[in-house]
């Protein structure tokens, strides 16, 4: 998958094979995968064949090597279709990045052509039953013994990996470390023995892609699997890929109130009351406006961030406004899709429903937006001393 042609014509190369799957192999499916609960396996296939899981990955290993601002706008396409589908590479790309960013050289050879082809896919293993926003807090423990680390705990809400096989798992290896990330670190951990997958938990949304709560007793993982070689690093590997994370979380808030938007447009052209079209009233035309601009404006937000971070600049207070904004504009611009399409909104014949039930969860994942807010307070006390 080496590339030398430029990367904005790529770029349009890539958009357009997007555009293409979503309308033939991803449109015509999504509301009985949906209705199912179905993992979309013909679908991951062919992303496999696409290259979708190597987006992000250097090309030296694989992968496309693509800018952050480039797979923004496939996972802000995608979510429009289907968020699900773009779960699948998101938390992928996730475990991926953090290999790529933090991992020695070995293990960099060793997992990175395998996540870029979707042969090993999965996710990151955080959240625990206890604990999510406060990870410090978590209690999967790792002890070593020999060549091995011995691992006991539990895991919940992990995106992947019923059907994936490999996550990063973030486990204690020291317990008494204060403060207590010292003592906290990141494995590649592929299935095997003592690794269970307890329960595919049930959701309000994102159907279809596995979400689950994992069991490790006794579960053993030779200490080369540690990310980067050296203990204590765990917590500040895995933060280190949040802004990523959260321009992500955000183009998929893009995604969503679009899609709301543009079915709220088609539909109250064609929907008439009292004699005229419904986009002749004025109430209407109100959300149709406020809907539109919050579209524009959480489009620029994530644009801005992921050039940003395609800098390399410190952008967390960027990817937090555009997480904050981008997520809550999916959640208010479905919730006024539905006032727009009335009665037929809150049918599972039409697609609002899903936008409805899918867009909650952008508020929660990545960092709720309690704490992106609280972030960006921080930053701009930082950054504005006086
Ligand atoms: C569908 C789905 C998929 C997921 N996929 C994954 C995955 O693949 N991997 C993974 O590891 N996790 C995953 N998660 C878990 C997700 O990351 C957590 O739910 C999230 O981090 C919030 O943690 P929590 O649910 O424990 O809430 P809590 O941390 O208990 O927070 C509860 C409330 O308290 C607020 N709060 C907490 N601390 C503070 C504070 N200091 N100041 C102000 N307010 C605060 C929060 O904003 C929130 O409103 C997933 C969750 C869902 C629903």
């Amino acid at each position: 998958m080496t590339s030398t042609i430029d990367p904005d014509d790529q770029g349009k190369i890539i958009l357009d094979m997007v555009d293409r799957f979503l309308k033939v192999e991803v449109k015509p499916y999504v509301r009985q995968l949906e209705r199912d609960d179905e993992y979309p396996a013909a679908i991951v296939e062919k992303m496999k064949e696409m290259g979708l899981f190597g987006c992000l990955i250097a090309p030296e290993y694989g992968g496309f090597g693509l800018n952050t601002r480039i797979y923004a706008r496939i996972i802000e396409r995608m979510s429009s279709v289907w968020m699900s589908i773009s779960g699948i590479i998101n938390s992928h790309l996730i475990l991926a990045m953090a290999v790529q960013r933090n991992g020695t050289e070995a293990q960099k050879q060793a997992y990175l052509p395998r996540f870029a082809t979707g042969e090993l896919r999965g996710g990151v293993a955080l959240t625990e039953p206890d604990c999510g926003t406060d990870l410090q807090a978590i209690r999967t423990m790792a002890k070593r013994e020999g060549d091995e680390y011995v691992i006991n705990g539990a895991k919940t809400w992990i995106t992947n990996s019923m059907y994936g096989n490999t996550v990063a798992l973030l486990v204690k290896t020291d317990l008494s470390a204060k403060p207590a990330h010292k003592g906290m670190s990141l494995l590649i951990a592929e299935k095997g023995p003592g690794f269970e997958v307890s329960r595919k938990l049930e959701k309000l949304g994102y159907k279809g892609i596995d979400t689950c709560e994992l069991r490790f007793e006794n579960y053993r993982v030779p200490v080369d699997r540690l990310i980067g070689g050296k203990e204590g690093r765990g917590l500040q590997q895995i933060l280190g890929g949040l802004e990523l994370g959260r321009i992500n979380v955000a183009a998929r808030g893009v995604g969503i109130a679009s899609a709301a938007l543009d079915e709220s447009v088609a539909y109250a052209q064609m929907r008439k009351t009292f004699g005229k079209p419904i986009c002749e009233h004025q109430a209407i035309q109100l959300k149709l406006g406020e809907m539109a601009t919050r579209v524009h404006a959480a489009r620029l937000l994530v644009d801005a961030a992921a050039q940003a971070f395609d800098r390399g600049e410190r952008c967390d207070m960027e990817a937090g406004m555009a997480k904050y904004f981008a997520t809550e504009a999916g959640v208010e611009n479905s919730l006024e899709a539905m006032r727009i399409h009335g009665g037929y909104g809150y049918s599972k014949e039409l697609n609002i429903e899903r936008l409805y039930r899918d867009a909650p969860l952008l508020v929660i994942g990545e960092g709720t937006n309690e704490m992106q807010r609280i972030i960006i307070a921080r930053q701009l006390i930082e950054r504005n001393p006086v």
